[in-house]
């Protein structure tokens, strides 16, 4: 957990995008010099040393957060995507919604076993985007390291669902 406070730069939404649901909406966090620079920082440093080869963050804030931290990393960035967008060889995996499934997809040659894979995303919140992201790496035989967030919303227990199939795997959330 870092000191800085990344809370006041989080604007919490009542009833969006339907009723009951509060959306978390990070915008005024990257729009913020400061708030940018510390949670690329924040979550960098503390994978810095870990042999990071590759950061994978799903479509579409996970590309946000994901890119910079890869680059500080001296990583390489890889997008999970929703299907139909990337335009080569994919792996993909299809994972449970409140209501539906939803499917992720990387292209093959992306990762291979060497690599070692940071998991990233905005938020987690049932942690079914988080697993299926970490499925998606397994399929290419790399190794994931652990996972990253800016918000976890743990009323919901996503670590207990990250935990169940990964269990000797970080979560570290900011
Ligand atoms: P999960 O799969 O239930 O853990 O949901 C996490 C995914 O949904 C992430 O990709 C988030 O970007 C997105 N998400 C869910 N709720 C929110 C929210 O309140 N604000 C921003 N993104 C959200």
């Amino acid at each position: 957990m870092s000191d800085f406070d990344y809370e006041s730069r989080i604007v919490s939404i009542p009833d969006y995008p339907e009723k009951g649901v509060i959306f978390k909406d990070i915008t005024p966090l990257f729009a913020d010099p400061d708030g940018l620079v510390h949670l690329v920082d924040d979550i960098a440093d503390h994978f810095l040393g870990r042999g990071i080869t590759k950061v994978v963050g799903a479509e579409a804030r996970g590309f946000l957060v994901g890119a910079p931290v890869a680059y500080k990393l001296g990583a390489g960035f890889v997008p999970a995507r929703k299907p139909g967008k990337l335009p080569r060889e994919v792996y993909s995996q299809s994972y449970s919604l409140e209501y539906g499934t939803d499917e992720l997809q990387i292209h093959k040659d992306a990762l291979s076993p060497d690599d070692v894979v940071l998991i990233v995303d905005d938020l987690v919140a049932t942690g079914g985007t988080a697993a299926a992201t970490a499925k998606l790496v397994e399929q290419s035989g790399a190794r994931i390291e652990g996972f990253s967030f800016i918000l976890e919303l743990t009323f919901l227990n996503p670590r207990d669902v990250i935990a169940k199939e990964y269990p000797d795997r970080e979560v570290y959330t900011l």
